[in-house]
């Protein structure tokens, strides 16, 4: 899960790395508030989606006046912001106002989980503000790269030796990076990241920008964050695929999978890619789904207008397979069938399955084993 620039800016606040101060407004009433009471210009306005290169998309505006400043919210509020991260765009719906700060020097500074190693690693480079993508292809070597023993944690001895390495204020450099790491791990977060953080012109060390993505798998130690979740930044169906506790990801081919369990869920991708034809989705109902689970799963299936083909393959364990069959049935009553259906099934109560969906009369087709499933699937949608 991601948070807004400004929830993280929220939280490095409470945990004292300092950020200028700043206000969230949702309105160009509210800005125009929260202008005055910042009380003085020049002021960033900054708008707030889940995606980097704001920037250079004109989502991040020095403004001078309180003109300036209703022309800039105006722009962003009730706009889509692409930007190159985001090609298709994410709706503005909310900007940061915060108090401008004279640069002298931009760096950049991240945790996250180097999975290679398993284990975290702290990421510094004065080189910062622009993408670090690109440093990392072009000039690796600017990047340093400490790894963090997580029974340990990060060491103040690693703090400070980035510190010299960067050339900052040791002691201010050394407290940002230690909180960074406690939030890192009192949040269960995946990525924490500061892109600028900047040395400003009276030598104080600030974050600009901050980035904070958690780990979904531990939200339900952090209910109090995964309130601030903000939906409009989620694609339509895999927002709908979340409040049934689906895990569906949009992927860009025209084959619609259904499938239980990732493992499978990877294998099914893999085989419609060696039968010529590409997924249109990563679609987990999980081990235990229940009727209206499936239901469900297939109506957002059907509502992807790419998906010319589905391809449901479950292996039948503790999801067993007359209850997906019952489960199908049920969705089709509510969903057209506007696609051919390929379903491949296979375990526990697989002959009661077979019987419910060719005795239901809807048209699913019957897959004899996977690569079977596979071939029928990429052929229906189109072929190779
Ligand atoms: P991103 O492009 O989405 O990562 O947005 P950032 O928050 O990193 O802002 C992009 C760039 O805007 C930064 O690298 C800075 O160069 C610039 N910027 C942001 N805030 C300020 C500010 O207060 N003063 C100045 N001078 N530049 C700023
Ligand atoms: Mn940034």
């Amino acid at each position: 899960m991601k948070l807004h620039e400004h929830q993280a800016k929220e939280i490095f606040a409470k945990y004292g790395i300092p950020v200028p101060e700043g206000r969230v407004a949702f309105s160009l009433k509210e800005a125009k508030e929260v202008a005055q009471e910042l009380g003085e210009f020049p002021l960033v306005v900054k708008a707030q989606i889940h995606c980097g290169g704001r920037g250079k998309a004109g989502g991040v505006k020095i403004v001078k006046n309180m003109e300036d400043l209703e022309k800039a919210v105006e722009g962003m509020l009730g706009k889509v912001l692409k930007t190159f991260q985001c090609p298709d765009g994410k709706p503005v719906s909310r900007v940061w106002i915060e108090k401008a700060t004279a640069i002298d020097k931009e760096f950049y500074l991240s945790i996250t989980l180097d999975r290679s190693k398993s284990k975290p690693v702290i990421m510094a480079s004065s080189a910062g503000g622009m993408e670090i993508e690109e440093i990392a292809k072009e000039n690796p070597e600017a990047i340093i790269i400490e790894d963090i023993d997580p029974e340990l944690g990060l060491m103040p001895y690693q703090a400070r030796k980035l510190a010299f390495k960067l050339g900052l204020p040791v002691k201010e450099f050394s407290q940002i990076a230690l909180k960074l790491y406690k939030i890192y791990t009192d949040l269960d977060a995946s990525l924490v990241e500061i892109n600028p953080l900047v040395l400003d012109k009276e030598g104080k060390v600030i974050a600009l920008d901050a980035k904070l993505d958690l780990d979904d798998n531990a939200l339900f130690r952090h209910k109090d964050l995964e309130e601030m979740e903000d939906q409009t930044q989620i694609p339509e169906l895999e927002a709908e695929a979340k409040k049934y506790g689906l895990n569906y990801i949009k992927l860009n081919g025209n084959i619609g999978c259904m499938v239980n369990g990732a493992g499978l869920a990877m294998a099914t991708m893999d085989i419609i890619k060696l039968a010529g034809g590409e997924p249109a989705n990563f679609l987990d109902v999980g081990g235990g789904a229940n009727v209206e689970q499936i239901a469900n799963a297939f109506r957002i299936l059907m509502a992807d207008p790419d998906v010319k083909a589905v391809f449901i393959n479950i292996f039948g364990g503790i999801l067993r397979c007359d209850r997906l069959a019952q489960g199908l049935v049920e969705a089709g009553k509510m969903v057209e069938l506007k696609v051919p259906v390929v379903v491949r099934m296979e375990g526990t109560n697989v002959d009661e399955g077979k019987r419910i969906l060719s005795e239901s009369g809807m048209n699913f087709i019957n897959a004899e084993d996977m690569w079977d499933g596979a071939k029928k699937a990429v052929e229906l949608a189109g072929g190779k």
